[in-house]
C-alpha cells in the first residue's frame, strides 16, 4: 500500500497560487524529499497535508482519503508535522513539550516508553529535560521538534526543512536521527532547500518549481540529472 497518494493538489492564498496542481506517490517506508526554491510552494504543500490548510484536489493516506479530516484526527492516524520554525512552546520544558506530542494518546505505559526511548536517542534533550526549550540551541529545538513528533507515534513524518539554520555538524547528526526513524518503519515526506543534502537520503523525490512539480524520480536520479545539479546543486 501506499503510504500517500496526492492528486492534483492546490493550494491558494487569496489571489495567489502557491501549489497549482501537483501529483505524487509516497511509498510506504520510503524517504521522499520535495525539493525546491524560496517560495516554490513547499510549506503549503506539507501544511495542506496534515491539515492545517484548506487545498483542492485529493489526499489518500493508506487507502483513505482524509480531506474531511481535521488536523489533528489526521495526527491521531499516525500522520505527523514537524513544521518549519519547529513550533516548540519556549517557555514549557524539554519533557512537557514531549508530553504534549502524545497528547491524543490514551495509552500512559506506551506513552512513558516512547518519552524513555527518545530521550535515549537524543541525550541531549535528556540533560535538558527539566530546562525551558526556548533556552535551547537551534539544533536542540529541532532535535526536540522531530522528538514531540515521534511522541504521536507516527506511521508516517513530514518535516518541514529539518537543516534550517543549523551548522554543518548539527545537520548532519539531524539527518542520521531520519535515517534511523526511518530505517524503524517510518515514512519520511522530507521537505528540504538543502537539495544536495536531502536527495542523497530520499529513495524518490520531486523537484516542485513555482507550484508545480517539474521532475520527479528517484533520489540518485534526481541527484546525477544535469538540469537539477545547474539549478539545485551549485554545478
Ligand atoms: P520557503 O522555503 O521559503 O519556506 P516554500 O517552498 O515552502 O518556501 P511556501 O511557503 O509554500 O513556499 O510559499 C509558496 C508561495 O505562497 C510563496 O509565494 C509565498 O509567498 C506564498 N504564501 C505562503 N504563505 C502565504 C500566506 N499565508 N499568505 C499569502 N501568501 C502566502
Amino acid at each position: 500500500m501506499n503510504a500517500l497518494e496526492v492528486h492534483d493538489l492546490t493550494v491558494s492564498y487569496g489571489d495567489i497560487r502557491a501549489v497549482k496542481g501537483i501529483s505524487f506517490t509516497v511509498k510506504q517506508g520510503e524517504i521522499f524529499t520535495l525539493i525546491g526554491a524560496n517560495g516554490a510552494g513547499k510549506t503549503s504543500t506539507l501544511r495542506a497535508l496534515s491539515g492545517m490548510l484548506k487545498y483542492g484536489g485529493r489526499v489518500v493516506y493508506e487507502g483513505t482519503e482524509i480531506d474531511a479530516i481535521a488536523a489533528d484526527k489526521r495526527v491521531g492516524l499516525g500522520l505527523a508535522h514537524v513544521p518549519e520554525g519547529r513550533g516548540i512552546f519556549g517557555n514549557l520544558t524539554v519533557m512537557e513539550n514531549l508530553k504534549l506530542g502524545a497528547w491524543l494518546r490514551k495509552d500512559k505505559s506506551g506513552v512513558a516508553e516512547d518519552l524513555e526511548r527518545g530521550l535515549t536517542a537524543f541525550p541531549r534533550l535528556r540533560e535538558r529535560k527539566d530546562q525551558a526549550a526556548g533556552t535551547l540551541s537551534g539544533g536542540e529545538q529541532q532535535m526536540l521538534a522531530v522528538a514531540r513528533a515521534l511522541m504521536s507515534r507516527p506511521k508516517t513524518l513530514l518535516l518541514d526543512e529539518p537543516s534550517m539554520g543549523l551548522a554543518p555538524k548539527l545537520v548532519q547528526d539531524i539527518y542520521r536521527v531520519v535515517r534511523e526513524i526511518n530505517a524503524q518503519g517510518v515514512t519520511i515526506v522530507l521537505v528540504e532547500q538543502n537539495a544536495n543534502l536531502a536527495l542523497k537520503i530520499a529513495h524518490s523525490a520531486a523537484v516542485l518549481e513555482t507550484g508545480s512539480i517539474s521532475l520527479i524520480g528517484t533520489g540518485a536520479e534526481l541527484l546525477s540529472d544535469p538540469r537539477v545539479q545547474a539549478a539545485y546543486l551549485g554545478a
